[in-house]
């Protein structure tokens, strides 16, 4: 067992709670966590979204707010401004959206009127909610129209894209996903987007990290505006960011503040801008192309194993695995394997004949393995173990997912997570 973190003000004033957060301090020390849209962010990170900047309302930005006492908030927000410039190779950013759902909906709010038509990727096709979903707000308030990737090579299909676009005339047009284990070809979409003189948001949540670390390529200069996450591969905490050219700034600033959003979350703001800094180190690109030569190796390791994957690979952080074939549904498979200290969560894949609560495929990635240091010899037995609970979860062999449970813990033990306690 490791030494739990302590938290004494916490533990004091409430026991009940600071039990539940060493629990889950335990519960990340000791699991492989394979979704890819999590991860382990720093020390630094975790501490700057615990500080006092938290007590302070902001409305409006740096230099021009409706508060006074902002000498040093307005310093903060400046710094992850900056920063964030510099890292994306962008001319404008706005760091305060609360996350990647409300930074995408000022998208909207900035550049397109209720009823406008917007097109998006399906999200069974691996598109996000917020990009015209029916459900959503944004599927309800707008009229989203949705593409999706060719059957058997699961790449987006260009032709369907131009032609949806020619015929439809969205306003806005997104690209990018959250089930997507190939190369997003921003410079095609950007193309379409200004053939039909729509404005393009290249929605990098997932795969900002990598662009960060030069592992993917950037949406700069295809994309009108960014939307970002923060706290998926880029490692900090959770946030996001919009960023565009100079000419966007305007509507995008005030669609964030005050269109959509009241003060920004400083605490977050100044663990964004640690976040960057971290980002911008040498170091940080050697991790984002670490998490994809990660993700190759197990997605090879899987492929030898006999699994079928979606799109046959990958080329970022992301692995979608289609168990059909394996006669084991999604949800069956992610929950034997978070008996076995792995966890994933189940998807949908495209094409999927089974429903969404109940899909064909399971989900993973590296960037959490790649902060814990494990490398591509590791992979092979990442690959073993999902072999291995996925086989003991046809069977209902508990008793292999408590073996393999086991061997889990034991390897990770020797790979300290970031911010986690340690033995
Ligand atoms: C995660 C994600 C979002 C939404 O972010 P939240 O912080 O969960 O609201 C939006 N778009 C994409 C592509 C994502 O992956």
């Amino acid at each position: 067992m490791s030494q739990p973190l302590s938290h004494p003000a916490l533990s004091d004033a409430d026991p009940e709670l600071a039990a539940l957060v060493g629990a889950e301090e335990q519960l990340q020390a000791d699991t492989l966590r394979l979704i890819p849209s999590e991860n382990y962010v720093s020390a630094a990170v975790l501490e700057a979204t615990g500080t006092v900047l938290q007590n302070k309302y902001s409305e409006g930005y740096a230099g021009r707010r409706y508060y006074e006492g902002q000498q040093n908030i307005d310093q903060v927000e400046t710094l992850a401004v900056e920063r964030a410039k510099a890292v994306f190779g962008v001319e404008h950013a706005n760091v305060q959206p609360y996350s990647g759902s409300p930074a995408n909906l000022a998208a909207y709010l900035a550049f397109a009127e209720p009823g406008d038509t917007v097109l998006g990727m399906a999200l069974p096709m691996g598109g996000h909610l917020t990009h015209g979903w029916g459900v959503s707000a944004t599927g309800r308030w707008f009229r989203g129209v949705q593409y999706g990737v060719r059957p058997g090579s699961a790449l987006i299909d260009f032709d369907e894209v131009r032609d949806l676009a020619r015929k439809e005339r969205p306003k806005i047009i997104f690209c990018g996903g959250t089930a997507v284990p190939r190369t997003i070809d921003f410079a095609a979409f950007g193309e379409i987007a200004r053939e039909v003189d729509a404005v393009l948001v290249a929605d990098i949540a997932h795969i900002a990290g990598l662009v960060a670390g030069g592992a993917h390529p950037s949406p700069v200069p295809h994309a009108d505006v960014i939307s970002t996450t923060t706290h998926k591969t880029l490692r900090g905490p959770r946030g996001a960011m919009l960023m565009s050219r100079a000419s966007h700034a305007k509507a995008v600033d005030k669609a964030v503040f005050p269109g959509l959003q009241g003060g920004p979350h400083n605490h977050t703001t100044a663990a964004i801008a640690v976040a960057l800094r971290e980002a911008a180190a040498p170091s940080f690109r050697d991790y984002a192309h670490a998490v994809v030569a990660n993700a190759k190796a197990l997605a090879e390791a899987l492929l030898a194993r006999g699994y079928d994957l979606v799109s046959g690979g990958t080329d970022n952080h992301l692995v979608l695995i289609d168990l059909t074939s394996k006669d084991v549904p999604g949800k069956v498979a992610a929950k034997a394997l978070d008996r076995a200290g792995i966890v994933v969560n189940y998807n949908t894949v495209p094409f999927d004949p089974r429903k969404p609560f109940d899909p064909s495929g399971i989900r993973i990635g590296t960037p959490s393995l790649t902060s814990r240091g494990l490398g591509t010899d590791r992979m092979p037995l990442v690959a073993e173990w999902i072999d291995r609970s996925v086989q003991a979860a046809a069977k209902g062999d508990e008793d292999a997912l408590a073996v393999i449970r086991g061997e889990v813990a034991e390897l990770l033990a020797g790979y300290p997570a970031p911010g986690l306690p340690t033995d």
